[in-house]
């Protein structure tokens, strides 16, 4: 797409730190890392986000998190790693080209709001209730 960072990027009109190559996948560094080695891994196709993206793509994007995670153990061993993917306004997404993050996290770093949220028990009423209609209208 032709306005879109992330595409500009995988045909190298935008220098980028990449980690990884293939044939549907580029993985590379974020410029404004929440921790060090936050890479972030992108279909090579343009898809705005995970209802957009192809199934093939996305099996693609996940098995390159596979590999990518493995390395970033290996050189930097962190105690955990934050996988975070965003869709849409509503969830803060502002590069409109399906990406998922893998933030390396350290027991002790500044929390991330995404991953300690507050635990409010849920009225089982209203969960099973969504939970039906969402079940009914999956294709
Ligand atoms: P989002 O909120 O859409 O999930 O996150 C977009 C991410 O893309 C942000 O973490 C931001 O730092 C990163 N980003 C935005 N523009 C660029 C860029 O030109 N190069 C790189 N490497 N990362 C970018
Ligand atoms: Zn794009």
């Amino acid at each position: 797409m032709e306005d879109c960072i992330f595409c500009k990027i995988v045909k190298g009109e935008i220098p980028s730190f990449k980690v990884y190559e293939d044939e549907k996948v580029f993985a590379f560094e974020d410029i404004n890392p929440i921790s060090p080695g936050h890479t972030l891994i992108i279909p090579k196709r343009h898809a705005k986000d995970l209802w957009e993206i192809s199934s093939d793509d996305l099996s693609a994007v996940h098995s390159a998190s596979k590999k990518i995670i493995k390395a970033i153990q290996d050189v930097l061993q962190p105690s955990g790693v934050a996988c975070v993917q965003l869709n849409g306004p509503g969830a803060n997404q502002v590069v409109l080209h399906y990406h998922l993050h893998l933030v390396p996290r350290i027991v002790g770093d500044p929390e991330l709001p995404v991953a300690t949220w507050e635990i409010n028990e849920g009225d089982m009423e209203a969960i099973k209730e969504t939970a039906v209609r969402i079940a009914a209208a999956i294709k």
